[in-house]
């Protein structure tokens, strides 16, 4: 083969090879293995070790900092690459560190990053108030969905990189989310494929999915989630609006009570353990592995986030 044939010859093969892997067909014809099924004594457990062998967490305190500890060791355990990301927060004046817990699992080169994450600090206690306490449902239900997740996506091929985050500080205004998102390096906002956040799942009856703006509606809409409602949420209500707010697709899943969307015993004394739904945690846990699945499954190299490249976000659109 002449130097120029065999040019040509490797110019064939790279774009055949760049065609088999930029298209959807190849990518769906890929065997994806399947994760176990969602258990939900697991994660009743986790959800037990937090709210009442630790108990109360506020952000920069001895409770958030020893349920870090504890996260970062069942996240390694499992096989996670594992950091503590500390970061700056302000309670009634008063100037505290709170810490994220990060875990990482690496894909495949080129099909970017998907987040799950749920906070695990509480709302701090006011004497003589009926205020603040264990956070079982607000929010060791979802840090138990999240840790289960964690255990089902251990040891199976990945296809984007998962990044599994509990949070610190989301009762301090979102401060570990959206320190977390601030800190991202714009390339690797770029490789963001999406959200999904857990908050309030352990008591209720509808699994609702909650969604900031019209990419976030969109996002939630192709999961294939049995859910009861995908609405609207405007307020800065928990920890996927710090990357709504940053261009990053992001989900709420949460169980619904009439009346109350985070059960009867929010911010209160009483939300323990033994208030918490096995159904409630187990419905939301399958839908989380539903969703994830699906993601993982649909990812193909080229479904990079554009909206943080405007000029190029523009001039495709034209
Ligand atoms: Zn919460």
């Amino acid at each position: 083969m002449s130097p120029v044939h065999r040019v040509a010859h490797r110019l064939l093969l790279t774009v055949a090879l760049l065609c088999a892997l930029v298209s959807p067909a190849a990518a769906q014809s890929l065997d994806f293995p399947q994760p176990a099924d969602f258990d939900s004594d697991r994660a009743l457990a986790h959800a037990y070790h937090l709210s009442e062998t630790i108990g109360d967490r506020p952000g920069g305190s001895v409770g958030e900092q020893v349920s870090a500890g504890w996260l970062a060791g069942q996240f390694a355990t499992l096989g996670y690459d594992v950091r503590i990301q500390p970061f700056p927060l302000y309670r009634y004046g008063n100037s505290l560190i709170g810490m994220n817990v990060i875990a990482t699992r690496e894909g495949l080169p080129g099909y970017g990053v998907l987040y799950a994450g749920a906070h695990y600090d509480t709302v701090e206690r006011i004497s003589g108030f009926d205020y603040g306490g264990p956070g079982a449902n607000d929010n060791a239900s979802g840090v138990s969905v999240l840790l289960e997740l964690a255990q089902l996506y251990a040891a199976i091929p990945l296809t984007p990189t998962l990044t599994l985050i509990a949070f610190g500080g989301e009762e301090d205004g979102l401060a570990g989310s959206r320190h977390f998102v601030r800190q991202l390096p714009v390339g690797v906002r770029f490789l963001a494929q999406g959200m999904l956040n857990f908050d309030c799942v352990g008591v209720g009856d509808e699994l609702h999915l909650y969604y900031q703006g019209e990419s976030d509606r969109e996002f939630a809409e192709t999961l294939p989630v049995d859910a009861d409602q995908i609405q609207r949420l405007r307020s800065g209500s928990s920890d996927h609006v710090s990357f709504s707010d940053n261009g990053i697709p992001a989900v709420l899943f949460s169980m619904y009570t009439p009346g109350n969307p985070c059960g009867p015993h929010y911010h209160r004394p009483s939300d323990t353990h033994d208030t918490l739904e096995r159904a409630a945690i187990e419905r939301t846990g399958r839908a989380a592995v539903q969703a994830l699945q699906h993601l993982m499954e649909t990812a193909t190299p080229r479904s990079a986030n554009l909206r943080y490249l405007p000029f190029i976000a523009h001039t495709t659109s034209q």
